[in-house]
């Protein structure tokens, strides 16, 4: 069916993201609650039909470690795009200062398993694999959104902030002045699930902050320094996978079948963890965080 502004009732707004507005909705006809994206775009009809259509496939992208799309429709320029609510919101907000072992496992193993469906079922390669495009609800489930389908609503989004956070594969920053997507890859994402992973693990981004102002001394970083690694205080196991994600050279990367099968990730499936528990301690934790920085805006700035 197909889904139109009729039928939906406006909710809170979840979040803001680079291109617009993510709002919670409840889809009449079905009773079911939908987070609806706003992307603006000036663009022609022809376009906006393009970028329709090319979203369909979308509707076969079913799998317990991917965001389910419901469909989109559009109003003059904006696009509007329907898809599962997930009443945890993203993955950067929630991993506080770390996650622990198994739970950063169990976090990864679904990453890993949504990145090879979403390459060997449908041959999408995602293309913005990092924390905030990982969402989490309160049954302790763990979903990837915001993958590349829509070549046109690629084209169309003016990538005016290029992140000061990136999680690049240096093959890619190498070939950005060059030939972009000539250079981009499977094993590309495999680097930003590496990096993702890491940022998780440790509860901040993995290069030095000092590069955080400063984009061309991270993507120096990356293309010439050392990749980063899991501090000691991770198994040996754990450093090992990272390991194997985070190689300079995109050839030397494992594939996501070898992810999968290494020690780290194998038998997580079987392997009770308590994600539901890891939740509810998480989003205590960003509330905390969110009163306190309330209470900091509201006291009186020193004179
Ligand atoms: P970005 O451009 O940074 O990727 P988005 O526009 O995708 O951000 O989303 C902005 C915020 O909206 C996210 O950080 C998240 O908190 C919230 N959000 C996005 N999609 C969903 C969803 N399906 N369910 C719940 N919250 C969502």
């Amino acid at each position: 069916f197909a889904i139109n502004m009729n039928q939906l009732q406006l909710e809170d707004e979840l979040g803001r993201g680079a291109y617009g507005t993510v709002k919670r909705v409840l889809h009449k006809p079905t009773n079911v609650l939908m987070a609806m994206k706003e992307i603006r775009l000036e663009l022609d009809q022809t376009k906006l039909n393009a970028i329709i259509m090319e979203l369909d496939i979308l509707h076969r992208a079913v799998h317990p470690s991917i965001v389910e799309f419901y469909g989109a429709f559009f109003i003059e320029s904006c696009v509007y795009y329907c898809m599962e609510y997930m009443d945890a919101g993203s993955l950067d907000k929630l991993y506080g200062v770390g996650v622990p072992e198994p739970v950063l496992s169990r976090i990864v193993a679904c990453m890993a398993r949504g990145l090879k469906f979403l390459k060997d079922e449908l041959q999408i390669i995602h293309r913005d694999v990092k924390p905030t495009n990982v969402l989490v609800n309160k049954r302790g489930e763990i979903k990837l959104c915001d993958f590349g389908v829509s070549g046109q609503l690629e084209k169309s989004l003016a990538k005016t902030n290029i992140g000061c956070q990136s999680y690049m594969a240096p093959e890619r920053i190498k070939g950005e002045s060059q030939n972009a997507l000539s250079t981009y890859t499977v094993s590309s994402d495999v680097w930003s699930l590496g990096l993702a992973t890491l940022e998780i693990a440790v509860g901040q981004y993995p290069y030095p902050p000092e590069t955080y102002q400063n984009v061309f001394a991270q993507l120096t970083a990356i293309v010439h320094g050392d990749p980063p690694e899991l501090p000691d205080s991770y198994s040996h196991t754990a450093k090992d996978w990272v390991n194997r994600c985070l190689v300079k050279r995109p050839e030397g990367r494992a594939s996501y079948a070898q992810l999968l099968e290494h020690p780290f990730l194998r038998g997580d499936q079987t392997r009770p963890t308590d994600m539901r528990g890891w939740v509810v301690r998480a989003l205590s934790w960003r509330e905390e965080q969110r009163q306190l920085q309330e209470h900091s805006g509201d006291a009186p700035r020193p004179s």
